[in-house]
């Protein structure tokens, strides 16, 4: 038997051209014609101004929270449902993070919650330096009524759409409404560099500014003079190449997953205390995973049970992710609200997801959960 892995890379047919290119021209080095074109090609597909391309999702994270000028002991309100890259380049700033609880119709930060502690803050003199709002597992948060109260309170708002290029918010594409927005290209996102990220504004200066640290802070001169710290975070032309090419196939890529979700939704759907992540009507979910929560008491079993049963049929699963607030290494960092992020994570589960999966291979995944129903979690 095969494995059905959650979600791995799935190359189309013009990556090779770009690389190949990459290499008849000796462009090797990073920066080079693949990543201004890809920045181009990027920021046309979401509706972006600016972009810049980086090693990674979390390095265009880290830097977004630099240029939006968070340092040590600032605070910066995070989604704690999440992945922990979302949250590490706060620390590597020396801030302190303050996590947000979930709603249940996106599973996305709250709203509501959100507006209430930056009006106590505001009332305290103590407003965050930014907030970092993520769009979970290719779902946009409830993005408008969070814009509004952080431009009233005139605090950053910086949109980790990592999951979620290839999705729409009442039209528009998530990573576009904040001051800026990041996207990652890791292995097992929907589409892939093999790794790399992008960070994009409306703002020119922001993304020179994004560049010019991404390249070691350079002050123009021809000798190596610094008076900023910089990284090492610039793509490098080759992968670049690769990004290139998987945008092409983007949309169907889309289309795949939406395809992986509606299938697992018709077949399983019905089953007593399964219950499918919604997509909310603000707008498209690209179902970068198909996600569900299972209430032990109703279906017979719990999260872990099926999970573990799939991989004895060697077919991976996870659960949802950890929230933050709950994981040792932000122990001492405060959250707001926190028992639906929790129960999502108890009960929560994804699927295998990828857009090269089979028919065959999901109703494989399908008949395994199905079995378990029917025999009451006895096998
Ligand atoms: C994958 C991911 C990141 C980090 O992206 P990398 O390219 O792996 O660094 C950040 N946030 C979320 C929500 C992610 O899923």
């Amino acid at each position: 038997m095969n494995p059905i892995l959650l979600s791995s890379p799935h190359l189309g047919s013009e990556e090779l051209r770009f690389v190949h290119e990459a290499f008849t021209t000796n462009w090797i080095a990073p920066i080079g014609p693949n990543v201004d074109a890809f920045e181009d090609e990027f920021c046309a597909t979401v509706g972006a101004a600016h972009a810049a391309a980086v090693s990674s999702g979390t390095a265009a994270l880290h830097l977004a929270l630099r240029l939006a000028g968070v340092g040590p002991e600032d605070e910066v309100f995070c989604s704690t449902l999440t992945f922990v890259a979302t949250a590490n380049p706060i620390a590597y700033l020396g801030a302190r993070p303050v996590f947000v609880d979930s709603d249940r119709n996106s599973w996305n930060m709250n709203p509501g919650l959100l507006i209430d502690a930056l009006q106590y803050r505001d009332r305290l003199g103590k407003l965050p330096k930014a907030v970092l709002l993520v769009h979970l597992y290719g779902q946009c948060a409830d993005i408008n009524p969070i814009l509004d109260i952080c431009d009233r309170y005139e605090i950053p708002l910086i949109e980790d759409a990592a999951e979620a290029l290839g999705a729409t918010y009442k039209g528009k594409a998530p990573g576009t409404f904040g001051k800026m927005g990041i996207y990652s290209f890791n292995g097992n996102k929907i589409i892939t560099t093999s790794g790399g990220g992008m960070l994009v504004s409306e703002e020119p200066t922001l993304m020179e500014k994004a560049r010019f640290l991404a390249t070691q802070a350079r002050d123009p001169a021809p000798h190596y003079q610094h008076s900023e710290i910089g990284y090492n975070y610039r793509l490098s032309n080759v992968l670049a190449g690769i990004g290139r090419g998987q945008l092409q196939v983007l949309e169907q890529r889309v289309a795949a997953r939406r395809h992986n979700f509606e299938t697992y939704d018709q077949a399983l759907g019905e089953l007593p205390g399964l219950v499918f992540m919604p997509e909310a009507d603000f707008g498209t979910s690209t179902r970068w995973l198909t996600c569900l929560t299972i209430d032990p008491e109703v279906f017979g079993c719990d999260r872990e049970s099926i999970r573990l049963t799939l991989a004895k049929h060697q077919i991976e699963s996870r659960p949802v992710w950890k929230p933050l607030h709950l994981q040792p290494v932000f122990a001492d960092a405060e959250c707001i609200g926190g028992e639906v992020s929790e129960q999502l994570f108890q009960r929560g589960l994804c699927l295998p997801s990828g857009s090269n999966l089979t028919d065959a291979d999901l109703q494989r995944v399908i008949s395994v959960i199905q079995d378990m129903y029917d025999q009451n979690c006895q096998s």
